[in-house]
């Protein structure tokens, strides 16, 4: 599914950036306008390292609006967890590098108003590009602590974070808050790293992202019901229904198999995630994500269009989509489909069950945690604390080392939207 609208699309004959300020106001114009969306006001581009050309720039699309005529902000929705301006940027360059006959990751950078969170930290080393940061998040952003040693990456990681992020040196040229004045620290890759950006530009990034949080937080937990309260069985809706048939075109065994117990996935689930992983020759991992009801909604593998389509990304960014899309249709005209609001709800209500836990040193495992961490959203229920679950240890490394990651994540991990993981319970060979 594509992650970017046409119009967020430039070609590769972007405009060109001789400093880094020049490149701060690009991408502080595009978090403006995603303040003016709703969503998380965070921007990004690809900028190339030899020429500062502007390969693609765009925002975070978290939240998008439902209505096609209102333009205020009150009817966002949650349209993709994983929507952030850098993991997008990713996914839009594997889908364009053949088209545009892009560089390869290593000689691009991508230049964010916000310091990554643990997913787009994740997303960015596994595909290998260089990043440029302007401002710090201190509680979800990888430099959460502005330790600039990676200490919330695993120790085998960690160089190779050091040797991809730089944080830009800011100057207080015409006045301004010292406090915001720093040195450039980080990688000799960055692209425009021996030029500074002004303090104005810096503070710009950084008050227009806490200035929108609490209310674009506010509005994602409204993007669904309460599981316990009212929700109806997707299982019994008609055959031609659109929810299942939206759902069907990316599974098509979506809402056919119903798991007597969800939070106890047992030997049904285990095999479907195995025929899964089978049908994906290259796939290492299967995800399904179930409901509260124990329907199988999606179950999905590694795809090989890119080293981050990974089975967990591909089954969280699917479910939301088209749950947008479905709810998109039926507030614009309700007699098309059954309100998704009856039927679908959070994805922490839910259970994600892995054929694999993740291996804890993989940079993909980096980008699935923070990627679980961004679908919460907020605490899973206490009536199920365990909705992340795992057939098999990971293929390397162990479940100790994997709790140990999670640890050590930046506090929003911990705090905000807590990571547990559990075994499935029973024998599985
Ligand atoms: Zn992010």
């Amino acid at each position: 599914m594509s992650q970017s609208e046409p119009q967020d699309v430039v070609n590769s004959e972007g405009s060109v950036v001789q400093n880094a300020d020049e490149a701060a106001s690009i991408v502080l114009n595009q978090a403006l306008s995603a303040a003016a969306q709703g969503t998380f006001a965070v921007g990004g581009a690809i900028v190339e390292n030899a020429t500062g050309r502007v390969i693609h720039k765009l925002h975070n699309n978290v939240l998008k609006k439902l209505l096609r005529t209102d333009s205020d902000t009150n009817n966002v929705f949650t349209y993709d967890p994983t929507a952030h301006g850098e993991t997008q940027l990713v996914y839009w360059y594997y889908e364009n590098k053949t088209k545009f006959n892009l560089p390869e990751p290593e000689e691009l950078t991508i230049i964010t108003t916000l310091d990554p969170c643990v997913m787009c930290t994740g997303a960015l080393l596994t595909a290998g590009f260089n990043v440029g940061v302007i401002a710090i998040d201190d509680y979800a952003g990888i430099n959460w602590d502005e330790d600039f040693n990676f200490q919330t990456l695993p120790e085998s990681l960690r160089d190779l974070a050091k040797s991809k992020f730089g944080y830009y040196a800011s100057e207080n040229k015409d006045g301004g808050p010292s406090e915001y004045v720093r040195s450039y620290k980080g990688s000799p890759n960055v692209a425009l790293r021996n030029t500074s950006i002004s303090v104005q530009r810096l503070m710009g990034c950084d008050s227009i992202f806490r200035a929108g949080l609490e209310s674009v937080r506010a509005d994602s937990y409204d993007a669904g019901p309460d599981a316990d309260k009212n929700l109806l069985d997707p299982y019994y809706l008609p055959e031609e229904s659109l929810i299942k048939v939206k759902y069907r075109e990316i599974y098509p065994d979506a809402f056919k198999v119903k798991i007597s117990n969800p939070r106890l996935p047992g030997e049904e689930l285990f095999q479907i995630l195995k025929k899964v992983k089978e049908s994906e020759p290259k796939a290492q991992n299967s995800v399904a994500l179930l409901d509260q009801f124990g329907n199988v909604i999606l179950c999905l593998a590694d795809t090989d269009e890119s080293p981050v389509h990974t089975a967990f990304m591909n089954v969280t960014q699917n479910y939301a989509i088209i749950r947008f899309e479905l709810t998109k249709m039926y507030v614009n005209d309700p007699k098309k489909v059954e309100a998704p609001n009856k039927y679908l709800t959070y994805p922490k209500y839910g259970t994600f069950v892995f054929l694999y836990a993740p291996s804890p040193n993989s940079t993909k495992a980096i980008m699935t945690l923070g990627a679980y961490g961004s679908t919460l959203e907020g605490k899973v229920p206490k009536i199920f604390p365990a909705n992340f679950q795992y057939y098999y240890p990971p293929h390397e490394g162990t479940i100790k080392e994997l709790r140990s990651v999670i640890m050590h994540l930046p506090p929003f991990y911990n705090e905000f939207a807590p990571i547990s993981i559990m075994q499935v319970a029973g024998d599985f060979t």
